[in-house]
């Protein structure tokens, strides 16, 4: 069924068609890591028209993992009787001072990558003289499965285990993008497995408040290019639409179970975005009836703003300001081998990706 997706000859015809319908550009923003890798990899970048200007977002849960809280859980590396437990794209993360959790588990800091958050319950019954410190990173996507754990772990009576929670959630974080005129973002391609849990309903308000149009879109090349094509048509009839074009996958009414599991154990919170900033109800902290779990609260951690990487510019990037090219650390001092910022470090950053894929 994926081959239609892929199938050169429509592609081809549906970009004759964004050539021809194509009239002033289109500044468009994928929200999602996963839109920025399909984009590059499928070649798409090299053959959509010039005025076609693509932006990546901040749908990279590493990039926008903010430098304090990279710092947090550095600090955390290395503490008597605390094993880190990670994913493993967190791992080369650089903090301050180019700390990052790689180099923290040379110097001897029991820190395990992990593939699912509920490995952490084994790694946790496997050393009941320790604290077990999961970080949560990510969106509405990852954080039901990390709330699933929690109340698992609860279950089976766990009590080493804790959650550093970092989680974010995207709609709040578009809106910040879209009321800062300065990026010009015209049209979102919007994230396929974020919007698998939270449907098509928190994206209305990009039409009804900004007047710009909105897809929720599949990752192959003839989702990418079906969408686009919709936007420009619209916005030629000056319109604008929140569309869910990824109806194989995701439901509009979204996933309501994983909602309930994830605001079970989270509640909406306030969240600090790399490079954004203060963002009010983007981010989800652990209700105090499931705080056992919280290791902010064990540790006292206060999250607050310090300053950016010095020249790192991924802040400008997540919010389509600048492109990476546009970095002047960009392939000089910074390199996927020799990361200066996290969009350099992530498989789906944008920098790595236009590094990977020799844009510039
Ligand atoms: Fe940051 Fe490196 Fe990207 Fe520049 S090229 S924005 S330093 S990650």
């Amino acid at each position: 069924m994926l081959n239609k997706f892929r199938d050169p000859e429509l592609c081809g015809k549906v970009l004759e068609r964004l050539r021809a319908e194509l009239s002033g550009g289109l500044r468009f923003m994928e929200v999602c890591g996963t839109h920025t890798v399909a984009i590059f990899q499928s070649g798409l970048r090299s053959l959509l028209p010039d005025e076609i200007v693509h932006l990546s977002g901040p749908g990279c849960p590493v990039c926008v993992t903010h430098e304090s809280e990279v710092n947090a859980f550095l600090d955390l590396a290395g503490r008597d009787k605390v094993i880190m437990a990670t994913f493993g794209d967190l791992m080369r993360v650089p903090g301050h001072q180019g700390r990052n959790l790689k180099k923290a588990q040379a110097d001897g800091a029991r820190v395990k990558v992990v593939y699912s958050p509920f490995d952490t319950i084994k790694l946790a019954r496997e050393n009941p003289g320790d604290l077990v410190v999961f970080i949560g990173v990510g969106f509405e996507t990852t954080a039901p499965t990390i709330a699933a754990t929690m109340m698992m772990a609860r279950e089976q009576g766990v009590e080493n285990l804790r959650v550093l929670c970092f989680h974010k959630t995207v709609p709040a974080a578009l809106d910040v993008l879209l009321a800062d005129e300065k990026a010009g973002i015209e049209a979102f391609i919007l994230p396929g497995h974020v919007s698998a849990i939270i449907g098509l309903e928190p994206y209305k308000f990009i039409a009804e408040k900004y007047g710009r149009s909105a897809v929720i879109t599949g990752f192959e090349p003839l989702d990418i290019l079906q969408s686009l094509l919709q936007m420009v048509e619209w916005r030629n009839a000056g319109e604008a639409h929140v569309v869910n074009n990824y109806t194989r996958i995701v439901s509009d009414g979204g996933n309501a179970k994983a909602r309930e599991i994830m605001y079970t154990v989270f509640a909406p919170s306030d969240a600090l975005w790399r490079g954004i900033g203060l963002i009010p109800g983007s981010g989800l902290e652990i209700r105090p009836e499931w705080e056992q779990f919280d290791a902010m609260k064990e540790f006292g951690i206060v999250i607050k703003e310090v300053p950016p990487l010095p020249g790192c510019k991924c802040g400008d990037i997540l919010k389509g300001i600048k492109r990476p090219d546009e970095c002047p650390l960009f392939k000089k001092a910074c390199t996927p081998a020799n990361p200066v910022g996290p969009c350099m470090v992530s498989t789906e950053g944008s920098c790595a990706a236009y590094y990977k894929y020799k844009l510039d």
